[in-house]
């Protein structure tokens, strides 16, 4: 098996000093994720320091380490492995040929990403690499970059921040070829002054693409001229995307189905193409006009891109659909458990409006982050509420006391609605309330903890 990295390689990236020699065929820093040959980088952090699961990662196969004090193992030693860690990132971009693609955005980063890959892998025959889960910050990117092999066609990199200027460090590392705005939405908007310097703090990308790059931007999104001038100052490869008939990328028209996905036509640049988009919904319709966007930048194949997203399952916590059995019939569960926003919970409101048949049901769990926005922004959610029809919402968590006050106080909402503090009372409620061919959303915060009530439903865990 080729090594992803040769010894000589790694001793040259962090110019470390060797005791052992040692090719690696994966790296991990969490001694728990180490497999046979891996590399293990042991990494200080706030809590714990990884020096002490060292004898762990080898006993789980771990090849060789990096490390920042010396250890009985094959290693190489380094003054600061968190520095290691960026120049394997450097060293990795430094020798691929692959076509290199960065996906930002306040939301869909990880489903953008994963359909990209999808698509892009189809066309490259299992030669694409992506980052894994949302590994997206100053440790994930690099990481992801740390593990992509040396001869594949494309890379796709989830990237994220909460701060200004932390992009702008990821993309220098990245050196994207193709960088992606999904969408600008108020998510950790209690760090920013407002909306649009979460724009600018996005829009850091663009200060990374390497030369001749393309920006591919949400055409339909209110602060989609101030991208545009952004990118515009690093490259005049510039692809919009989205439902605007402006817009280069974009939906011609569409059909949603109940429960298949939604069957598009889409004009992308001077191409027609039409296909089935497996997961429902509005939001993910725009971040599949970037994905074609992206894969056309790329040179990827639109049609296996088509094929791509038409096999693709919903992703765990993200849109993930279940039907589970109960007396009499079944009930649809849309698992959204694993964060939310205002734009996210919108869109997703939205998404349950178009459920046929049964009565539609949205246990909601508080929006975090929000800063001192956050009474308005749980507030708002009423009308999305009313305008999707929803018969029964459950409203869990602190920040959802506003939403319960206001729907209380008779402004349009959901038919019905109850507020409980934790997903466990909750779900006694949903338990009591639900009944064949009903539609449940499940959407929160991930500290909300409402995964629980998924798997309480799906026999999962
Ligand atoms: P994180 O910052 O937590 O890594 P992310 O940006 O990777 O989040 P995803 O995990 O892909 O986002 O999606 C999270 C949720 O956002 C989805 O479950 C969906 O509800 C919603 N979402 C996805 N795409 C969009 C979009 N373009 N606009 C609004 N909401 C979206
Ligand atoms: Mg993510």
């Amino acid at each position: 098996m080729t090594p992803l990295w040769a010894f000589e390689e790694l001793l040259a990236a962090t110019g470390g000093t060797a005791s052992g020699h040692f090719d690696v065929t994966g790296v991990a820093f969490d001694s728990r994720e180490i497999g046979k040959g891996d590399l293990f980088l042991a990494l200080k952090g706030a809590e714990t320091d990884g020096h002490l699961f060292v004898d762990k990662a080898f006993a789980n196969g771990a090849a060789g380490a990096i490390v920042s004090q010396p250890v009985s193992h094959p290693h190489i030693l380094v003054s600061d492995t968190m520095q290691a860690l960026e120049a394997l990132g450097h060293a990795s971009r430094a020798r691929t040929k692959a076509k290199i693609i960065g996906v930002t955005g306040s939301a869909g980063k990880t489903g953008t990403k994963e359909t990209l890959f999808a698509a892009l892998d189809r066309c490259s025959r299992g030669r694409a690499h992506r980052s894994v889960k949302s590994y997206n910050n100053h440790v994930g990117v690099p990481l992801s970059l740390a593990r992509m092999p040396a001869d594949c066609d494309f890379g796709v990199f989830e990237m994220g921040m909460n701060h200004a200027g932390e992009m702008r460090a990821l993309s220098h590392i990245v050196r994207p070829e193709v960088a992606i705005i999904t969408t600008i939405a108020p998510a950790h908007i209690e760090f920013f002054r407002d909306e649009s310097g979460i724009a600018d703090a996005k829009a850091e990308i663009f200060e990374g693409l390497i030369e001749g790059g393309t920006a591919i931007l949400p055409a339909d999104n209110v602060h989609y001229p101030r991208l545009r001038a952004a990118a515009e100052q690093y490259t005049n490869r510039i692809l919009s995307f989205g439902f605007s008939p402006d817009a280069d990328v974009r939906v011609i028209d569409y059909l949603n189905t109940p429960h298949n996905g939604t069957l598009i036509n889409a004009k992308v640049c001077d191409a027609m193409l039409s296909f089935t988009l497996s997961q429902p919904g509005q939001h993910w319709i725009a971040n599949s006009m970037a994905v074609l966007a992206a894969v056309h930048a790329a040179g990827g194949d639109l049609a296996s891109a088509g094929l791509a997203m038409a096999e693709m399952g919903g992703l765990s916590g993200r849109g993930a659909r279940h039907d589970v059995v109960v007396t009499g019939g079944s009930v649809h569960v849309i698992d959204e458990s694993y964060n939310a926003n205002p734009a996210s919970m919108a869109a997703t409101i939205g998404q349950l409006g178009l459920s046929g048949g049964g009565r539609r049901i949205a246990v909601l769990g508080s929006m975090k982050e929000l800063g001192e926005k956050s009474d308005h922004y749980h507030r708002a959610l009423a009308f999305p509420l009313a305008a999707a029809k929803v018969d029964f919402a459950i409203l869990v968590g602190k920040e959802m006391e506003i939403l319960a006050e206001e729907l209380k106080a008779g402004v349009e909402g959901p038919k019905e609605f109850a507020h409980c503090a934790t997903a466990q009372e909750a779900l006694i409620l949903l338990q009591q309330y639900l009944c064949a061919s009903d539609t449940v959303l499940v959407k929160g915060s991930n500290s909300m903890g409402l995964s629980s009530i998924v798997n309480a439903l799906t026999g999962g865990s």
